[in-house]
């Protein structure tokens, strides 16, 4: 799949729970980009990534040097497919690397959402020159990714804190499991128990609960690790 480029320009596609977007940007070292779309994510695969083509047509831009896709979902250890994602069900297994490399003929790499976070903050913002350090996202669903190692070599991991079970909680979580921590803190499990937006629940009870299991999640990685066994991690060379 990798192609020899002969332009800087690289498209970034950030796939959400809710929302997608797609920008350009003519060099990794800089994050200045020009917005492409942004439009509500489909849940139908077909749909979805006949959107995606489409924006990244419009650009008229051809000679393109890759894509990178940020996903909220576990995406397989080659980059290309995604295997876990409660709240993209329609995307698991789906061949979407492949479809946009036949679409573009350039390289084309899928990264769960939280570890693509964590890098660019490595890169760019609050994580630079960290050396062990996590990154937590508090959106539609409930994701975290850890970075651990030293300056020369490190390791980034994406930890599933959202889908650990929880003592005592008999909520069903949209992954299929009974217990999970997303089932206080995800934003569309919330809003489908209670009927409105979560942005919309005033209720200080209810914060309190959600701040209360959040901040039990971080401090139990291993304990997401174990249950679901289904890390995605991977060696690199720091920032
Ligand atoms: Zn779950």
């Amino acid at each position: 799949m990798i192609t020899q480029a002969s332009s800087n320009t690289y498209i970034a596609v950030d796939i959400g729970g809710t929302n997608t977007r797609l920008g350009l940007f003519e060099s990794l070292d800089s994050t200045d980009f020009v917005v492409l779309a942004k439009f509500p994510t489909v849940q139908n695969y077909e749909e979805q990534i006949h959107q995606i083509v489409a924006a990244i047509q419009n650009s008229g831009r051809e000679d393109l040097a890759g894509i990178g896709v940020s996903a909220a979902a576990r995406i397989a250890r080659d980059g290309h497919t995604i295997i876990f994602a409660p709240n993209l069900p329609g995307y698991i297994g789906k061949p979407f690397a492949q479809d946009l490399f036949e679409c573009f003929a350039c390289p084309v790499r899928f990264a769960h959402d939280t570890v693509c976070g964590l890098l660019a903050e490595k890169k760019f913002g609050a994580l630079r020159n960290i050396d062990r350090c996590a990154y937590l996202t508090v959106s539609t669903g409930t994701g975290a990714a850890i970075q651990l190692g030293k300056a020369s070599i490190s390791l980034t991991s994406s930890i599933e804190i959202g889908h650990q079970v929880l003592d005592g909680n008999t909520l069903i979580c949209l992954c299929g499991q009974v217990g999970c921590l997303e089932t206080f803190t995800g934003g569309r499990q919330v809003e489908l128990r209670y009927g409105r937006p979560i942005a919309h629940i005033t209720d200080m009870a209810f914060w309190e609960t959600f701040s209360d299991k959040l901040a039990l999640g971080p401090r139990q990685p291993g304990a997401a690790h174990a249950h679901r066994c289904r890390c995605h991690q991977r060696s690199h060379r720091a920032q």
